[in-house]
Protein backbone atom coordinates (compact mmCIF):
# COMPACT_ATOMS: atom_id res chain seq x y z
CA UNK A 1 0.00 0.00 0.00
CA UNK A 2 1.09 3.88 -1.19
CA UNK A 3 -0.41 6.71 0.34
CA UNK A 4 -0.91 9.58 -1.79
CA UNK A 5 1.31 12.50 -2.25
CA UNK A 6 -1.17 15.21 -0.94
CA UNK A 7 -3.21 15.27 1.53
CA UNK A 8 -6.83 14.87 2.28
CA UNK A 9 -7.69 18.39 3.44
CA UNK A 10 -5.44 21.40 4.36
CA UNK A 11 -6.69 24.89 5.34
CA UNK A 12 -5.33 28.24 6.67
CA UNK A 13 -7.26 30.31 9.27
CA UNK A 14 -6.78 33.65 10.38
CA UNK A 15 -8.34 35.56 13.21
CA UNK A 16 -8.62 39.30 12.53
CA UNK A 17 -9.07 39.96 16.01
CA UNK A 18 -5.61 38.99 16.97
CA UNK A 19 -3.95 38.50 14.17
CA UNK A 20 -3.31 35.20 14.45
CA UNK A 21 -2.92 32.64 11.62
CA UNK A 22 -3.16 29.00 11.83
CA UNK A 23 -3.00 26.03 9.82
CA UNK A 24 -4.63 22.76 10.17
CA UNK A 25 -3.64 19.56 8.09
CA UNK A 26 -6.29 16.19 7.40
CA UNK A 27 -3.82 13.77 6.35
CA UNK A 28 -6.42 10.78 6.23
CA UNK A 29 -9.50 9.68 8.05
CA UNK A 30 -10.58 6.24 9.77
CA UNK A 31 -14.13 5.77 10.46
CA UNK A 32 -14.11 9.06 10.25
CA UNK A 33 -12.20 10.56 12.74
CA UNK A 34 -8.05 12.04 12.24
CA UNK A 35 -6.46 12.75 15.63
CA UNK A 36 -2.72 14.92 16.27
CA UNK A 37 -1.35 17.48 18.31
CA UNK A 38 -1.46 21.72 17.71
CA UNK A 39 1.84 23.12 17.52
CA UNK A 40 2.43 26.79 18.69
CA UNK A 41 5.84 28.19 16.91
CA UNK A 42 6.51 31.90 15.11
CA UNK A 43 7.79 29.87 12.31
CA UNK A 44 5.81 27.26 12.10
CA UNK A 45 4.64 26.57 8.00
CA UNK A 46 1.79 24.41 6.46
CA UNK A 47 4.71 22.58 4.67
CA UNK A 48 5.67 21.42 8.30
CA UNK A 49 2.18 21.23 9.76
CA UNK A 50 1.78 19.13 6.42
CA UNK A 51 4.60 16.29 7.54
CA UNK A 52 3.54 16.06 10.76
CA UNK A 53 0.07 14.89 9.74
CA UNK A 54 1.23 12.46 8.06
CA UNK A 55 3.52 11.47 10.76
CA UNK A 56 0.48 10.98 12.45
CA UNK A 57 -1.31 8.68 10.00
CA UNK A 58 2.28 6.20 10.06
CA UNK A 59 1.50 6.61 14.23
CA UNK A 60 -1.41 5.67 14.40
CA UNK A 61 -1.24 2.91 12.02
CA UNK A 62 2.14 1.51 13.39
CA UNK A 63 0.50 1.25 16.71
CA UNK A 64 -2.57 -0.67 14.97
CA UNK A 65 -4.98 2.36 16.12
CA UNK A 66 -7.96 2.38 13.73
CA UNK A 67 -7.65 6.74 13.62
CA UNK A 68 -6.24 8.84 10.95
CA UNK A 69 -3.74 11.61 11.04
CA UNK A 70 -3.54 14.97 11.29
CA UNK A 71 -1.88 17.99 12.62
CA UNK A 72 -2.36 21.81 13.74
CA UNK A 73 -0.09 25.02 13.78
CA UNK A 74 -0.59 28.27 15.40
CA UNK A 75 2.00 30.83 14.44
CA UNK A 76 3.09 32.99 17.65
CA UNK A 77 5.91 32.63 19.98
CA UNK A 78 4.44 30.19 22.72
CA UNK A 79 6.65 32.28 24.88
CA UNK A 80 4.50 35.64 24.20
CA UNK A 81 2.37 36.75 27.07
CA UNK A 82 -0.59 36.61 24.64
CA UNK A 83 0.13 32.89 24.17
CA UNK A 84 -3.44 31.56 26.32
CA UNK A 85 -5.16 34.65 23.62
CA UNK A 86 -3.72 32.63 20.81
CA UNK A 87 -5.15 28.98 21.66
CA UNK A 88 -8.11 30.97 21.99
CA UNK A 89 -8.19 32.59 19.13
CA UNK A 90 -7.23 28.43 17.20
CA UNK A 91 -10.17 27.43 18.90
CA UNK A 92 -12.69 29.38 17.63
CA UNK A 93 -11.27 29.09 13.98
CA UNK A 94 -10.72 24.91 14.91
CA UNK A 95 -14.93 24.63 15.47
CA UNK A 96 -16.05 23.13 12.35
CA UNK A 97 -12.80 20.76 12.49
CA UNK A 98 -13.03 19.79 16.70
CA UNK A 99 -17.12 19.39 16.39
CA UNK A 100 -16.75 17.41 13.74
CA UNK A 101 -13.52 14.87 12.56
CA UNK A 102 -10.87 16.23 14.77
CA UNK A 103 -9.23 15.70 18.09
CA UNK A 104 -6.49 17.36 19.15
CA UNK A 105 -3.94 17.37 22.33
CA UNK A 106 -0.31 18.97 23.16
CA UNK A 107 2.28 19.38 20.90
CA UNK A 108 5.39 21.10 20.73
CA UNK A 109 4.48 24.99 22.16
CA UNK A 110 1.28 23.91 23.19
CA UNK A 111 0.17 22.36 26.98
CA UNK A 112 -2.64 20.83 28.76
CA UNK A 113 -3.72 24.23 29.51
CA UNK A 114 -3.56 25.72 26.14
CA UNK A 115 -5.65 22.35 25.26
CA UNK A 116 -8.33 22.79 27.70
CA UNK A 117 -8.58 26.79 26.23
CA UNK A 118 -9.05 25.92 22.48
CA UNK A 119 -11.93 22.89 23.25
CA UNK A 120 -13.63 25.43 25.56
CA UNK A 121 -13.76 28.29 22.81
CA UNK A 122 -14.26 25.87 20.41
CA UNK A 123 -17.14 24.95 22.46
CA UNK A 124 -17.00 21.10 22.65
CA UNK A 125 -16.26 18.80 25.53
CA UNK A 126 -13.52 16.42 24.31
CA UNK A 127 -14.89 13.59 26.17
CA UNK A 128 -18.32 13.76 25.30
CA UNK A 129 -17.12 14.65 21.38
CA UNK A 130 -15.21 10.78 22.07
CA UNK A 131 -18.17 9.09 23.20
CA UNK A 132 -20.43 10.25 20.89
CA UNK A 133 -18.01 9.31 18.10
CA UNK A 134 -17.55 5.76 19.94
CA UNK A 135 -21.37 5.82 19.57
CA UNK A 136 -21.38 5.81 15.97
CA UNK A 137 -19.35 3.05 15.79
CA UNK A 138 -21.36 0.71 18.17
CA UNK A 139 -18.84 1.22 21.15
CA UNK A 140 -19.97 2.31 25.02
CA UNK A 141 -16.72 4.49 26.12
CA UNK A 142 -16.10 4.26 29.82
CA UNK A 143 -13.55 6.76 30.70
CA UNK A 144 -12.96 6.42 34.34
CA UNK A 145 -11.91 10.02 35.29
CA UNK A 146 -9.42 11.10 37.98
CA UNK A 147 -7.61 7.51 37.67
CA UNK A 148 -4.44 7.92 39.29
CA UNK A 149 -0.71 6.82 38.01
CA UNK A 150 1.03 8.25 41.18
CA UNK A 151 2.80 4.61 40.95
CA UNK A 152 4.22 6.29 37.72
CA UNK A 153 5.51 8.94 39.11
CA UNK A 154 1.76 11.29 39.59
CA UNK A 155 2.21 13.50 36.46
CA UNK A 156 -1.25 14.20 34.43
CA UNK A 157 -1.65 11.38 32.02
CA UNK A 158 -1.25 13.80 29.00
CA UNK A 159 2.14 15.01 30.77
CA UNK A 160 3.48 11.40 31.27
CA UNK A 161 2.48 9.31 28.50
CA UNK A 162 4.79 10.21 25.78
CA UNK A 163 7.69 10.26 28.07
CA UNK A 164 7.55 6.74 29.24
CA UNK A 165 6.71 5.57 26.00
CA UNK A 166 10.03 7.14 24.90
CA UNK A 167 11.65 5.11 28.06
CA UNK A 168 10.22 1.78 26.95
CA UNK A 169 11.68 2.25 23.40
CA UNK A 170 14.72 2.81 24.98
CA UNK A 171 14.88 -0.03 27.30
CA UNK A 172 13.82 -2.65 24.18
CA UNK A 173 16.72 -0.97 22.00
CA UNK A 174 18.96 -0.53 23.98
CA UNK A 175 18.61 -4.61 24.47
CA UNK A 176 18.89 -5.06 20.58
CA UNK A 177 22.11 -3.17 20.27
CA UNK A 178 23.75 -4.30 23.20
CA UNK A 179 23.91 -1.68 25.77
CA UNK A 180 23.12 -2.19 29.53
CA UNK A 181 20.11 0.72 29.77
CA UNK A 182 21.21 1.14 33.39
CA UNK A 183 24.81 2.60 33.86
CA UNK A 184 24.34 4.20 30.54
CA UNK A 185 24.34 8.51 29.49
CA UNK A 186 22.07 10.26 28.07
CA UNK A 187 21.44 13.33 26.41
CA UNK A 188 18.30 14.93 25.78
CA UNK A 189 16.80 18.26 23.49
CA UNK A 190 14.64 19.80 24.55
CA UNK A 191 13.19 20.02 28.30
CA UNK A 192 9.45 20.19 27.55
CA UNK A 193 6.33 17.60 27.55
CA UNK A 194 8.11 14.91 26.12
CA UNK A 195 12.08 16.06 26.81
CA UNK A 196 11.67 16.23 30.34
CA UNK A 197 9.77 13.20 31.12
CA UNK A 198 11.72 10.98 29.39
CA UNK A 199 15.03 12.25 31.23
CA UNK A 200 12.37 11.52 34.22
CA UNK A 201 12.09 7.83 33.29
CA UNK A 202 15.16 7.20 31.78
CA UNK A 203 16.93 8.94 35.07
CA UNK A 204 14.38 6.26 36.74
CA UNK A 205 15.61 3.47 35.26
CA UNK A 206 19.20 3.73 36.19
CA UNK A 207 20.41 6.22 33.42
CA UNK A 208 22.69 8.88 34.10
CA UNK A 209 21.02 12.30 32.05
CA UNK A 210 24.58 14.09 31.24
CA UNK A 211 23.26 17.16 29.34
CA UNK A 212 20.09 18.98 28.63
CA UNK A 213 19.97 21.28 26.05
CA UNK A 214 16.47 23.73 26.14
CA UNK A 215 15.95 27.05 23.82
CA UNK A 216 18.49 29.22 25.84
CA UNK A 217 21.39 26.65 25.56
CA UNK A 218 23.03 23.52 26.93
CA UNK A 219 23.45 22.27 30.72
CA UNK A 220 25.84 19.70 31.35
CA UNK A 221 27.35 17.69 34.04
CA UNK A 222 29.25 14.31 33.62
CA UNK A 223 28.46 13.32 37.09
CA UNK A 224 24.82 13.47 35.93
CA UNK A 225 21.90 16.27 36.35
CA UNK A 226 19.28 16.03 38.60
CA UNK A 227 16.84 15.70 36.50
CA UNK A 228 14.23 16.13 39.36
CA UNK A 229 15.62 19.64 40.33
CA UNK A 230 15.60 20.53 37.09
CA UNK A 231 11.85 19.43 36.50
CA UNK A 232 11.26 21.52 39.04
CA UNK A 233 13.21 24.36 38.01
CA UNK A 234 11.08 25.07 34.34
CA UNK A 235 8.76 27.41 33.28
CA UNK A 236 5.02 26.65 31.32
CA UNK A 237 7.47 26.83 27.84
CA UNK A 238 10.52 23.90 29.25
CA UNK A 239 12.86 26.78 29.58
CA UNK A 240 14.96 25.78 32.46
CA UNK A 241 15.42 28.31 35.11
CA UNK A 242 19.11 28.04 35.93
CA UNK A 243 19.62 30.12 38.76
CA UNK A 244 17.16 27.99 40.50
CA UNK A 245 19.11 24.91 40.35
CA UNK A 246 21.45 24.24 42.93
CA UNK A 247 23.84 21.55 41.53
CA UNK A 248 27.27 21.65 39.90
CA UNK A 249 27.08 22.03 36.05
CA UNK A 250 28.51 23.88 33.51
CA UNK A 251 26.49 25.76 31.04
CA UNK A 252 27.32 25.70 26.68
CA UNK A 253 25.64 26.55 23.85
CA UNK A 254 22.87 24.85 21.42
CA UNK A 255 25.00 21.73 20.80
CA UNK A 256 25.72 20.60 24.35
CA UNK A 257 23.17 17.96 23.95
CA UNK A 258 25.19 16.30 20.86
CA UNK A 259 28.87 17.25 22.41
CA UNK A 260 28.59 15.37 26.05
CA UNK A 261 29.52 12.09 24.71
CA UNK A 262 26.23 10.32 25.48
CA UNK A 263 25.41 6.98 24.80
CA UNK A 264 21.61 7.89 24.46
CA UNK A 265 20.88 11.06 22.03
CA UNK A 266 17.08 12.13 22.26
CA UNK A 267 15.85 15.15 20.23
CA UNK A 268 12.87 16.09 21.81
CA UNK A 269 12.04 19.51 20.53
CA UNK A 270 12.60 20.97 17.24
CA UNK A 271 12.27 19.14 13.20
CA UNK A 272 15.69 19.28 11.46
CA UNK A 273 17.36 19.11 14.94
CA UNK A 274 20.09 17.05 12.96
CA UNK A 275 20.94 17.49 9.52
CA UNK A 276 23.84 17.01 7.09
CA UNK A 277 25.24 20.41 9.00
CA UNK A 278 25.80 18.84 12.82
CA UNK A 279 25.93 15.33 11.88
CA UNK A 280 30.07 15.44 12.90
CA UNK A 281 29.09 15.67 16.32
CA UNK A 282 26.76 12.61 16.79
CA UNK A 283 28.66 10.29 18.34
CA UNK A 284 26.05 8.49 20.38
CA UNK A 285 25.39 4.04 20.17
CA UNK A 286 22.20 4.94 19.68
CA UNK A 287 19.31 7.82 18.94
CA UNK A 288 15.59 8.24 19.94
CA UNK A 289 13.43 10.55 18.16
CA UNK A 290 11.40 11.76 21.08
CA UNK A 291 10.37 14.48 18.95
CA UNK A 292 8.45 15.10 15.19
CA UNK A 293 10.94 14.47 12.28
CA UNK A 294 14.19 15.83 14.17
CA UNK A 295 16.73 14.21 11.85
CA UNK A 296 16.84 15.13 8.30
CA UNK A 297 16.75 11.97 5.48
CA UNK A 298 19.96 12.77 4.57
CA UNK A 299 21.01 12.88 7.95
CA UNK A 300 19.32 9.39 8.54
CA UNK A 301 21.49 7.60 5.38
CA UNK A 302 24.73 8.59 7.10
CA UNK A 303 23.73 8.06 10.25
CA UNK A 304 22.88 4.40 9.12
CA UNK A 305 25.97 4.10 7.37
CA UNK A 306 27.86 5.02 10.16
CA UNK A 307 25.59 2.05 12.08
CA UNK A 308 24.18 4.22 14.80
CA UNK A 309 20.50 2.79 14.86
CA UNK A 310 17.39 5.37 14.96
CA UNK A 311 13.91 4.83 16.78
CA UNK A 312 12.20 6.89 14.43
CA UNK A 313 9.75 9.08 15.59
CA UNK A 314 6.44 7.71 14.94
CA UNK A 315 7.41 4.58 17.19
CA UNK A 316 9.54 6.34 19.97
CA UNK A 317 7.03 8.76 20.80
CA UNK A 318 4.20 7.49 20.08
CA UNK A 319 2.46 6.69 23.60
CA UNK A 320 0.27 9.43 23.65
CA UNK A 321 -1.35 8.99 20.33
CA UNK A 322 -1.33 5.10 21.02
CA UNK A 323 -2.50 5.29 24.54
CA UNK A 324 -5.13 8.21 23.80
CA UNK A 325 -6.36 6.56 20.07
CA UNK A 326 -6.74 2.90 21.92
CA UNK A 327 -9.00 4.08 25.05
CA UNK A 328 -10.84 6.21 22.18
CA UNK A 329 -11.76 3.46 20.18
CA UNK A 330 -12.89 1.24 22.42
CA UNK A 331 -9.77 -1.16 22.30
CA UNK A 332 -8.62 -0.84 26.05
CA UNK A 333 -9.34 0.05 29.50
CA UNK A 334 -7.35 2.79 30.59
CA UNK A 335 -6.35 0.96 33.41
CA UNK A 336 -4.64 -0.97 30.91
CA UNK A 337 -2.94 1.36 28.36
CA UNK A 338 0.72 1.80 29.75
CA UNK A 339 0.99 -1.84 29.63
CA UNK A 340 -0.53 -2.01 25.94
CA UNK A 341 0.71 0.81 24.17
CA UNK A 342 4.09 -0.37 25.55
CA UNK A 343 4.00 -3.71 23.86
CA UNK A 344 3.38 -1.86 20.65
CA UNK A 345 6.16 0.55 21.09
CA UNK A 346 8.52 -2.20 21.64
CA UNK A 347 7.07 -4.21 19.06
CA UNK A 348 7.84 -1.47 16.37
CA UNK A 349 10.98 -0.99 17.80
CA UNK A 350 11.90 -4.49 17.19
CA UNK A 351 10.63 -4.84 14.15
CA UNK A 352 12.00 -1.51 12.33
CA UNK A 353 15.85 -2.84 14.00
CA UNK A 354 14.94 -5.95 12.01
CA UNK A 355 13.60 -5.07 9.01
CA UNK A 356 16.08 -2.04 8.71
CA UNK A 357 18.98 -5.05 9.38
CA UNK A 358 17.72 -7.63 6.38
CA UNK A 359 16.64 -5.05 4.15
CA UNK A 360 19.51 -2.22 4.39
CA UNK A 361 17.04 0.09 4.46
CA UNK A 362 16.47 2.90 7.46
CA UNK A 363 15.13 2.06 9.94
CA UNK A 364 12.12 5.10 9.23
CA UNK A 365 11.32 3.34 5.65
CA UNK A 366 11.32 0.19 7.57
CA UNK A 367 8.85 1.62 10.18
CA UNK A 368 7.04 3.19 7.19
CA UNK A 369 6.57 -0.20 6.15
CA UNK A 370 5.11 -1.67 9.22
CA UNK A 371 2.64 1.23 8.73
CA UNK A 372 1.64 0.22 5.79
CA UNK A 373 1.28 -3.09 6.86
CA UNK A 374 -0.72 -2.26 9.65
CA UNK A 375 -3.10 0.32 7.03
CA UNK A 376 -3.94 -2.04 4.84
CA UNK A 377 -6.04 -3.86 7.69
CA UNK A 378 -7.11 -1.00 9.13
CA UNK A 379 -8.95 0.56 6.12
P1 LIG B 1 7.29 21.64 24.60
O1 LIG B 1 6.81 22.91 24.05
O2 LIG B 1 6.66 21.09 25.83
O3 LIG B 1 8.88 21.78 24.89
C1 LIG B 1 9.75 22.16 23.87
C2 LIG B 1 11.16 22.17 24.44
O4 LIG B 1 12.07 22.37 23.35
C3 LIG B 1 11.43 23.27 25.44
O5 LIG B 1 12.29 22.81 26.46
C4 LIG B 1 12.15 24.34 24.61
O6 LIG B 1 13.01 25.18 25.37
C5 LIG B 1 12.95 23.43 23.67
N1 LIG B 1 13.34 24.11 22.43
C6 LIG B 1 12.58 24.86 21.62
N2 LIG B 1 13.32 25.33 20.60
C7 LIG B 1 14.58 24.84 20.78
C8 LIG B 1 15.79 24.97 20.08
N3 LIG B 1 15.88 25.70 18.98
N4 LIG B 1 16.87 24.32 20.56
C9 LIG B 1 16.80 23.57 21.68
N5 LIG B 1 15.68 23.42 22.39
C10 LIG B 1 14.58 24.06 21.94
O7 LIG B 1 7.25 20.58 23.41
P2 LIG B 1 6.85 19.04 23.48
O8 LIG B 1 5.38 18.92 23.59
O9 LIG B 1 7.72 18.36 24.43
O10 LIG B 1 7.20 18.60 21.97
C11 LIG B 1 8.54 18.39 21.56
C12 LIG B 1 8.54 17.51 20.32
O11 LIG B 1 7.90 16.26 20.64
C13 LIG B 1 7.79 18.05 19.12
O12 LIG B 1 8.41 17.60 17.94
C14 LIG B 1 6.43 17.38 19.23
O13 LIG B 1 5.78 17.31 17.97
C15 LIG B 1 6.82 16.01 19.72
N6 LIG B 1 5.77 15.27 20.41
C16 LIG B 1 5.09 15.81 21.44
C17 LIG B 1 4.13 15.03 22.11
C18 LIG B 1 3.36 15.54 23.32
O14 LIG B 1 2.60 14.79 23.91
N7 LIG B 1 3.56 16.78 23.73
C19 LIG B 1 3.85 13.72 21.67
C20 LIG B 1 4.61 13.19 20.62
C21 LIG B 1 5.56 13.99 20.01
Amino acid sequence: MKLNDTYMHQVTLYDPDTGVTAYIVVDRLINGMCGGGCRMSPTVTMGEVGMLARTMTYKFAAMGVKVGGAKSGIVFDPRSPDRRKASAAFGKLSIPYLHSIYVTAEDMGTDAEDVRIIYENAGVDPIEFAKKQAEKLGITLELPEGVEFSNLGGESFEELITGYGVAEAADEATGLVGIALEGATAAVQGFGTVGAITARNLARRGVKVIAVTDIEGSIVSKDGLDVEKMIGARDAAGTVGRNKLDFDFTTGNGDGWLTAGADIIVPAAIANAISEKNIKKVDAKLILEGANIPITPGAQKKLMKKGVPIIPDFIANAGAAAGFGLILTGECKIEEVFGEFSARIRNGVRYCMEVSKKQNITTRQAAIQLAMENLEKLG
